[in-house]
């Protein structure tokens, strides 16, 4: 079967390698849609970062070349012995997230920062931009018909959409900042709206993406370029500051932007790998005991609700792809967004239209 695999920086090939078949509680998807996630193309730009070269994963043993793709849906074709809900002709979407289950946060429960964590599609195991792929039944949600055809690939960003709300504490009527447009910055727009707060300010340079931002529930748009956010967010809640800031756009000023606009008690969430590290100046979180607190992915809790607002959001989900590809034109279009994402939003890889 075809496989678009990471071999090192800049270089992705479609590959031809055997198709997988499973084993015990393993489940085969023939893939209909997979996302281009920014991290594969920070992976492709500036990796490896995550992707083991040298020393093999903790939990897959596997080095590169790798198969990329973790934000994915498909049909089952076959299960292993041991499945036992999943059933062959199940239309299903995946937590890529791969844990060991037994160390001290699995077992409370926080399988997402794993003291082993890997990522499907990222770390081995598979991966989604191939023909077929394989993955554990625990990673599988089986999809309603509600989520439009191709748009549970967008349940794995929206995840962690969820998650980083979750972290952010958000909760009725606060006023929240993201910064950042992309699509984990829109979706913590939607997932904050969710969670019920009334006002969400996105800050964003792309035109195009601001605009998007309002479909996800974005209350207030600002191109972070052309003013200070710091004023702003000062002149439109009196100087007190939002409950939560999120930063998903890891530019230079945006973690000192993030505290600067979080009001008494407030949390700074950060979901950005960061290329480099940026001078913080702790002081600054004194007067109003900010807490500063990361997010990584999403827990199997977390997937069940995206699976549900997925359901009721499907048509605004959709709104986010803007570009559809065929898996012999993804190696091609990881150059092209590698040097320029442009106004794209998500990107989606079409390996098989099912059945
Ligand atoms: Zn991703
Ligand atoms: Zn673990």
């Amino acid at each position: 079967m075809r496989a678009l695999r990471f071999h090192g920086r800049r270089d992705v090939r479609l590959d031809e390698i055997p198709e997988p078949e499973p084993a015990g509680d393993q489940v085969k998807i023939a893939v209909t849609a997979a996302g281009i996630c920014g991290s594969d193309l920070h992976e492709y730009r500036g990796g490896p970062i995550s992707i083991p070269t040298t020393d093999p994963h903790p939990l897959t043993g596997e080095v590169a070349p790798l198969t990329l793709g973790h934000e994915f849906e498909g049909k089952v074709v076959a299960v292993g012995p041991r499945v036992r809900e999943i059933a062959v002709g199940d239309r299903v979407a995946v937590n890529a997230a791969i844990w060991c289950g037994e160390c001290p946060p699995c077992r409370a429960g926080h399988t997402n920062i794993c003291t082993k964590i890997g990522f499907h599609g990222v770390s081995g195991e598979g991966g989604a931009f191939a023909d077929f792929d394989i993955t554990r039944e625990r990673n599988v949600h089986r999809l309603p018909e509600a989520i439009p055809d191709g748009i549970g690939a967008l349940l794995e960003p929206l995840a962690t959409g969820i998650h980083a709300v979750a972290q952010g504490r958000v909760s009725a009527g606060d006023m929240v900042l993201v910064q950042g447009g992309g699509v984990i910055g829109l979706c913590i727009a939607l997932a904050a709206r969710e969670a019920g707060a009334e006002q969400v300010v996105l800050t964003e340079p792309s035109a195009a993406r601001r605009a998007a931002a309002k479909r996800f529930g974005a209350t207030i748009t600002m191109n972070p370029l052309a003013g200070s956010v710091v004023e702003f967010i000062g002149d439109i809640t009196d100087g007190l500051g939002v409950q939560a800031a999120f930063d998903a756009a890891a530019a230079p000023s945006t973690l000192d932007t993030a505290v600067a606009c979080t009001g008494a008690a407030g949390t700074v969430v950060n979901v950005a790998a960061w290329e480099k590290p940026v001078p913080f100046d702790p002081t600054t979180l004194l007067y109003r005991e900010t807490a500063v607190v990361g997010s990584l992915a999403y827990t199997s809790a977390d997937f069940d609700t995206a699976v549900r607002i997925g359901a009721a959001r499907g048509a605004d989900l959709a709104s986010m792809v803007t570009t559809t590809i065929t898996l012999d034109e993804a190696a091609g279009t990881f150059a092209r967004l590698g040097e320029d994402i442009g106004d794209d939003i998500k990107v989606l890889v079409r390996p098989n239209r099912y059945p």
